[in-house]
C-alpha cells in the first residue's frame, strides 16, 4: 500500500477550523488506499510566543529547559488533529517525538537527528491508523527532550519519508509552493513549478524560510520526493527532486537573510592553525558560522570575517574576543546592521559573467557591496540592512526571475519522480547516519592563479566595473571573495585559468588608476581544494577540520569559500598534493 507523509506547518493549524480542513485531507488521502503519516508544527505563532515567555523570565534560559517548553507547542497540535480525525469517523493516533523513536544528539534547540526506529509507526500504520507525529522534536540519549532547530518540523517530515521509504512526502504551507523568491517581501516573485535539491538546499540556508534546510539535506541524501503545497488551495505545488525547472538560466532563485551580523578579527597573525583556533571556537557554541570571507594576508597578518545570525552575535563575540586574545590578534570588529543577498542557480556553473551582472545590478540600484562570497552555483552578497530589499529587487529583475522561464521544461511538473529502487541493506546502512555529514568527493584543481585588488573604495560600482572589465577581456572567473574593508577600503581576490593570470594582472594594472584602487597582487599558480558533499556547511565541524589537517600539515590557507554543498579553499600552488592527501585523511569517516 502507498505510503504518504502530509507535514502541516504553523499557519495550516492555526486555529480549530484549519486543524480540521488538514484532518479531512489526510482522511481524503487514506480514503484513496494511502496509508498516512501527518506531521504537525505548533498552531500558528505558539513557538514565537513560548520564546517570548522565556525572554520575560531570563535572558539566557537553558536550552534543556528551553525544548522541554518549546516541545509543548506540537503535542497541542498532535493531540487536538488526532480528536479532529476520530470526529470524521477514522482511527488516528498521535505521537511525540520520544514516542516515535526519534534519537537525536544532546544539542538542545538544535539537536540532529540519529536514528529513527519504525517499528510502533509501522504497526500503528498497519493496524489502519493515521499517525500524526509531532514535529521538530526527539530526544537524546538520557531521554531528554530535545528539538531539532526553528522551523524544524519539516526535516521530521523528511526524515520520516526516509526511514517509512514513503511514496511522497507533501509539505503543506501558507504559500502554493516555493517561489524565485520571498513572495512576501517582493510581490513580483514568481512560482516555481520545480527546483532540484541543490538548489533548494543552497536556498533555504540562504534565507528562503519555506523549507527547514536540513530537511533538503535529508531529502537529497535518501532521495525523497518533496511536494511544498499550499494548505488552503488546490494548486499544483511544486517538486523539490534532482532536476531544475530551468537548467539553461544561470540563476533559478534569490534570498535574502535579513539578520545576519557581521563579525571580523583584524590582524590575525597570517600562519597556519589561525583559521582552525577561530572557527573551532566558534563551533564549541554550537554557532553555525555563515559566510567566511578569509582573504590573503599582508605584512604577516590578516583580517579574517564572518557572518552569524543576528540572535548569536553575543555569544559569538564573546568567543571572538576569547581566540583573537589568544592568538594576539589586534581587536574584534562587528556591525550587526546586515543583510546577505543571495542568488542561486544549477546553470551558474556553466556560464560566465554572472557575478559581473549582479554586482552591475546593485550598484546601479546604488547598493555598496560589504562582503562577497561565491560558490559554483550561488553569489552571495553582505549590504546595509536597509539596503537590503533594494538589492534583492535589483537582482530578481536583472536575472528575469519575474518571468516565466522557456516552455521545455515545464512538463514534468506535477509528477513525482520515481524513487530510487534500493538494496534494502543499503538503505538501512545510510539511515544509520541519518544527519551525518556526507562527503563526496575532494578535488584538487591545480590550473588556476590568484589575482587580488587591494585599496578598493568602499562604494557601489567598483566590484562591477572590475568584473565587466575582467569579462571584457575574456577571462574566466572562477572563485571570488571579498573582504570586509578597513578604513573605507576593501580587497577583491579572485581565481583564473593560469593562461589568462598575466592577461588578467595587465587588465587590473590598467584599471586600478581609474578607480582608484591597487597594488595589484596576485600568484601565477595557486591549488584549489574542493570538499563536495551535504551539510557541509550546517555541519560546524567541516569548515574546522578543514582548517584543522592544512594547518597541522603547516600548509596556510589563502582564501576561502563555503556553500551548503562544498568548502572550497585556495593554497600555494606548491602545496596542493599535500593538502589533497590531508584533507583525503581528515574526511575518510564520512566519505560515501
Ligand atoms: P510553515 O509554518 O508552514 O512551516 P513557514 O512560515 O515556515 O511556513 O514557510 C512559509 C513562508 O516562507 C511563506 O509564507 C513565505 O513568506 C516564506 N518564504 C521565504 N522564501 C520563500 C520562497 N522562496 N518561496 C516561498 N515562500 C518563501
Ligand atoms: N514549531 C516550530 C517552529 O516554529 C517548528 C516548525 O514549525 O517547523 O519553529
Ligand atoms: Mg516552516
Amino acid at each position: 500500500m502507498p505510503l504518504i507523509v502530509q507535514k502541516f506547518g504553523g499557519t495550516s493549524v492555526a486555529d480549530s477550523q484549519k486543524i480540521l480542513a488538514a484532518a479531512r485531507r489526510a482522511v481524503r488521502a487514506h480514503e484513496d488506499g494511502n496509508q498516512v503519516v501527518m506531521v504537525v508544527s505548533a498552531m500558528g505563532k505558539n513557538t514565537d510566543l513560548l520564546v517570548d515567555l522565556a525572554g520575560q523570565i531570563t535572558d539566557h534560559p537553558r536550552g534543556r529547559e528551553m525544548d522541554m517548553l518549546l516541545s509543548t507547542g506540537e503535542q497541542v497540535s498532535v493531540a487536538l488533529m488526532a480528536m479532529a480525525i476520530h470526529s470524521l469517523g477514522h482511527e488516528a493516533i498521535s505521537m511525540t517525538g520520544a514516542q516515535i523513536g526519534i534519537r537525536t544528539d544532546s544539542t538542545h534547540t538544535k539537536a540532529r537527528i540519529r536514528s529513527i526506529s519504525t517499528e510502533r509507526l509501522r504497526r500503528a500504520l498497519d493496524q489502519g491508523k493515521i499517525v500524526i507525529a509531532a514535529g521538530f522534536q526527539g530526544i537524546d540519549e538520557e531521554s531528554n527532550i530535545t528539538t531539532l532547530g526553528r522551523g524544524g518540523s519539516d526535516t521530521t517530515a523528511v526524515a520520516l519519508a526516509a526511514v517509512l521509504e514513503a511514496d511522497a512526502c507533501e509539505i503543506y504551507t501558507d504559500v502554493d509552493g516555493v517561489y524565485t523568491t520571498d513572495p512576501r517581501v517582493l510581490k513580483d516573485a514568481r512560482h516555481i513549478k520545480r527546483v532540484s535539491y541543490d538548489e533548494m538546499l543552497e536556498l533555504a540556508s540562504l534565507g528562503a524560510g519555506v523549507m527547514h534546510n536540513r530537511s533538503i539535506e535529508f531529502a537529497k541524501k535518501f532521495s525523497v520526493p518533496i511536494h511544498v503545497r499550499a494548505s488552503f488551495k488546490d494548486a499544483p505545488g511544486t517538486v523539490i527532486a534532482v532536476a531544475p525547472e530551468s537548467p539553461d538560466r544561470p540563476v533559478g532563485g534569490a534570498a535574502l537573510e535579513k539578520n545576519e551580523a557581521r563579525v571580523t578579527i583584524l590582524g590575525v597573525p597570517d600562519q597556519p592553525g589561525s583559521s582552525q583556533a577561530i572557527f573551532s571556537k566558534i563551533a564549541e557554541e554550537a554557532i553555525a558560522v555563515d559566510m567566511i570571507v578569509q582573504d590573503v594576508g599582508a605584512g604577516g597578518i590578516a583580517d579574517v570575517s564572518f557572518t552569524v545570525l543576528k540572535d548569536e552575535l553575543r555569544a559569538t563575540l564573546g568567543a571572538a574576543q576569547q581566540v583573537a586574545d589568544q592568538l594576539g590578534a589586534q581587536r574584534v570588529a562587528h556591525d550587526d546592521d546586515v543583510a546577505k543577498v543571495s542568488v542561486v542557480g544549477l546553470g551558474m556553473a556553466k556560464q560566465t559573467g554572472v557575478a559581473q551582472q549582479m554586482f552591475r545590478a546593485l550598484a546601479d540600484a546604488g547598493v555598496n557591496i560589504l562582503m562577497i562570497t561565491t560558490s559554483e552555483i550561488k553569489i552571495s552578497v553582505l549590504v546595509a540592512r536597509d539596503a537590503a530589499e533594494t538589492a534583492l529587487r535589483a537582482v530578481h529583475q536583472a536575472f528575469w526571475l519575474d518571468r516565466e522561464p522557456p516552455a521545455a521544461s515545464a512538463d514534468a511538473a506535477h509528477v513525482l519522480p520515481p524513487r530510487h529502487a534500493s538494496d534494502a541493506v543499503a538503505v538501512v546502512a545510510r539511515l544509520q547516519k541519518m544527519e551525518e555529514l556526507a562527503i563526496d568527493d575532494i578535488t584538487l584543481d591545480e590550473t588556476q592563479a590568484r589575482l587580488t585588488v587591494s585599496g578598493v573604495a568602499d562604494t557601489p560600482g567598483i566590484a562591477a566595473a572590475i568584473f565587466e572589465a575582467v569579462a571584457d577581456g575574456g577571462i574566466f572567473v572562477d572563485m571570488i571573495v571579498q573582504s570586509y574593508g578597513r578604513n573605507g577600503k576593501a580587497k577583491i581576490s579572485f581565481t583564473v585559468p593560469q593562461a589568462q593570470y598575466q592577461q588578467c594582472f595587465d587588465l587590473l594594472e590598467g584599471l586600478a588608476g581609474r578607480l582608484k584602487c591597487g597594488p595589484i597582487s596576485g600568484s601565477p599558480q595557486v591549488a584549489k581544494l574542493a570538499v563536495s558533499g551535504i551539510g557541509l556547511r550546517s555541519h560546524t565541524q567541516v569548515a574546522i577540520r578543514t582548517f584543522g589537517c592544512l594547518a597541522s600539515a603547516g600548509i596556510n590557507v589563502d582564501l576561502i569559500n563555503t556553500s551548503e554543498v562544498r568548502v572550497n579553499v585556495v593554497v600555494a600552488g606548491r602545496h596542493g598534493a599535500k593538502a589533497l592527501s590531508c584533507l583525503q585523511q581528515a574526511f575518510a569517516d564520512c566519505m560515501q
